[in-house]
């Protein structure tokens, strides 16, 4: 199994994952173009691409949805963000198998109809997702927990979100419970984590409120002793391919 994060961030998500029969997109929020030539940056095709699922229905997820609808590439998503979206698709089932990997939809707390993250299974190798989040959840670290390779969102630092230029009802929005997930908050997860993970992306890095390199440095302190790697993902590049 192996994973790639396309793009990360407002700017756009797509995330490859790589399993036995094939690739899953978790997310669109690149254009069809921009996905192709990251995706063979990162050394792989969409060729394989066997389906996308997706985590909600916010335009940075699904931007370039209707070019993969349009080539008869399968849509997953829960019943909630089907609805949001008014597409066809096929529900998510916990346990169902897509190219390969079996793949488990997890409640996430954040402001959209059915927001989920995903864990991936194949051979006893566990794949844990979850960016776009307030906070996380009991059900969120049970899914986490086991994982080898771990994708989670650290998008703030509280203190520049703060002093940030952002108007008071976005901040809020951004900091509550259904809003996105602050650098201390991910690792102070990852730290409850520790030991089981031996690679962790950290994913949907604000522009604005974070920079990559207070977000690598919080993370780490918090994971002090950790054995591990830390790896970035980028709002205009592939990240690193995690295996
Ligand atoms: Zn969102
Ligand atoms: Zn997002």
């Amino acid at each position: 199994m192996k994973v790639c994060a396309l793009g990360s961030g407002s700017t756009g998500n797509a995330l490859l994952v790589e399993g036995p029969e094939g690739l899953i997109l978790v997310d669109a929020g690149l254009s069809w173009r921009e996905l192709k030539a990251r995706a063979s940056r990162g050394g792989f095709s969409l060729a394989h691409l066997k389906a996308v699922v997706l985590t909600h229905e916010h335009a940075d997820h699904v931007r370039g949805l209707e070019t993969l609808a349009r080539r008869g590439i399968p849509v997953f998503a829960t019943g909630g963000t089907l609805r949001a979206l008014g597409l066809e698709g096929t529900a998510v089932v916990p346990g169902m198998e897509l190219a390969g990997l079996r793949i488990f939809p997890f409640p996430v707390s954040h402001d959209a109809a059915e927001p989920v993250g995903y864990r991936f299974d194949c051979n006893g190798l566990r794949l844990g997702l979850a960016t776009d989040l307030g906070q996380v959840t009991p059900e969120v670290m049970r899914h986490l927990h086991g994982c080898q390779t771990v994708v989670l969102e650290a998008n703030h630092d509280l203190g520049m979100l703060l002093a940030g230029p952002y108007p008071w009802p976005l901040k809020t929005r951004i900091m509550g419970p259904y809003g996105h997930l602050a650098n201390d908050a991910a690792g102070q997860a990852l730290r409850t984590l520790q030991g089981e993970a031996r690679a962790v992306l950290l994913a949907h890095l604000s522009q604005e409120n974070n920079t990559p390199a207070l977000a690598l440095e919080t993370v780490a302190l918090a994971l002090d002793g950790w054995k591990g790697r830390l790896y970035l993902a980028y709002p205009d590049r592939p990240s690193a391919v995690l295996s």
